[in-house]
């Protein structure tokens, strides 16, 4: 039974949450709107308890497991509002799948796509009047799965709670679409083959903050993983997957394992290929890159992910030595797919690869009754 009824409580006008008009001072994860989803599972009801209501603390027993051992794993996508006033999904299908393969790796009940999908939009429509009017900003969707059980031995949930949360969001990066510093970590890594480095799952940020704030102190703002056996082979960068323009062949590591299968990584690489551009998912090591940029055949090196959309990478650091890429410039390609990707978001392009949702003309009450 993947679509269910989602009765939706909504928030009387005391409750409503003061907008930030001001759309450059969003930042990013810092607003959130007036209502959340939730619905909860155990074994006797399955999932039960759907609905939407005004935006409240959540209940959650001390002895919760996820507080304990780690079991939360979440997504992230993006509401988009195109300069024709609709309201666009982008993808969502494959952050609800992805979602289930990292509640897999944990152990963790999963969730309809269909039902992830009714949650989102029926969310996304209540809360439609907080979709940023503007270009460059947009309403982050952020759904969540933790077990909720009360338990201190070790084992894996036997009940579990789904719920999303919505806000607006301007820019990732305080850069903007600028080039970004990134710091190679030689000493800390973020996933080892066998580990959780293929799942969203809160462990694998915590785990990441130290070397976050050893990059900062250096005047960097994300780090670049190397591989956990060698120190050698390039990863991927804090909250994002990393791309290399070189001898205008893109590559990119391969999904091995211990590197997020971004989205936006995906969708880099299928326009590369429709654009005629050669794209390769092979290893590359650390070495390879900084000898690249010293020859100057390193034309271009960016970042993918959802929140970021594409983030071109100024300067690397690495065993102290800074090199410098495309003279600091964002480079012509992270531009081209910045700016296509951006537009095919907000329904500006034409969806040729079908990855694009208008939804606004959607009616919320039907949506949450299961009728769309
Ligand atoms: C979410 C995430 C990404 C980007 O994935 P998208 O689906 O493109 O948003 C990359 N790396 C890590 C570690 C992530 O958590």
């Amino acid at each position: 039974m993947p679509i269910r009824r989602i009765p939706i409580r909504r928030a009387r006008p005391n409750q409503l949450r003061t907008k930030q008009t001001d759309y450059s001072k969003l930042g990013f994860g810092q607003y959130f709107s007036d209502h959340f989803f939730a619905t909860e599972f155990d074994r006797v009801n399955e999932w039960h308890m759907t609905r939407i209501e005004p935006w409240r603390l959540l209940q959650i027993d001390a002895a919760a497991i996820c507080l304990h051992y780690g079991q939360e794993v979440f997504e992230g996508l993006k509401a988009y509002r195109g300069k024709d006033g609709g309201i666009y999904l982008f993808r969502w299908q494959k952050n609800a799948t992805r979602l289930n393969s990292s509640a897999d790796r944990l152990m963790m009940e999963t969730v309809d796509p269909e039902f992830f999908g009714q949650a989102v939009k029926t969310l996304v429509l209540l809360e439609q009047d907080w979709v940023p009017n503007d270009s460059e900003c947009s309403l982050y969707i952020r759904p969540t799965l933790i077990a909720t059980d009360p338990f201190l031995g070790v084992r894996p949930g036997d009940e579990y709670a789904f719920y999303v949360i919505v806000g607006p969001v301007g820019a990732y990066y305080p850069e903007g679409f600028n080039p970004i510093r990134i710091w190679v970590s030689e000493e800390d890594v973020r996933a080892v083959k066998g580990g959780l480095g293929e799942a969203k799952t809160a462990a694998n940020y915590a785990h990441s903050l130290c070397a976050q704030q050893k990059a900062q102190k250096l005047g960097y703002t994300q780090v670049l993983w190397l591989d956990a056996i060698e120190h050698r082979w390039v990863e991927e960068v804090g909250t994002m997957n990393i791309f290399f323009r070189i001898n205008d062949e893109v590559v990119t590591p391969p999904l091995a394992g211990t590197i997020l299968p971004g989205i936006t990584r995906d969708s880099v690489i299928t326009i590369c290929k429709h654009w005629g551009i050669k794209v390769t998912e092979r290893t590359i090591s650390i070495n390879e890159v900084i000898a690249l940029a010293k020859s100057g055949e390193l034309q271009e090196v960016f970042g993918s992910g959802t929140a970021a959309v594409i983030s071109p990478v100024g300067v690397l650091s690495h065993k102290g030595e800074e090199v410098t890429i495309n003279g600091n410039q964002t480079g012509e390609l992270s531009q081209r797919l910045f700016e296509y990707l951006t537009r095919l978001q907000r329904g500006e392009e034409d969806d040729i690869f079908g990855w694009v949702e208008r939804i606004d003309h959607l009616d919320v009450e039907k949506v949450a009754r299961g009728e769309f």
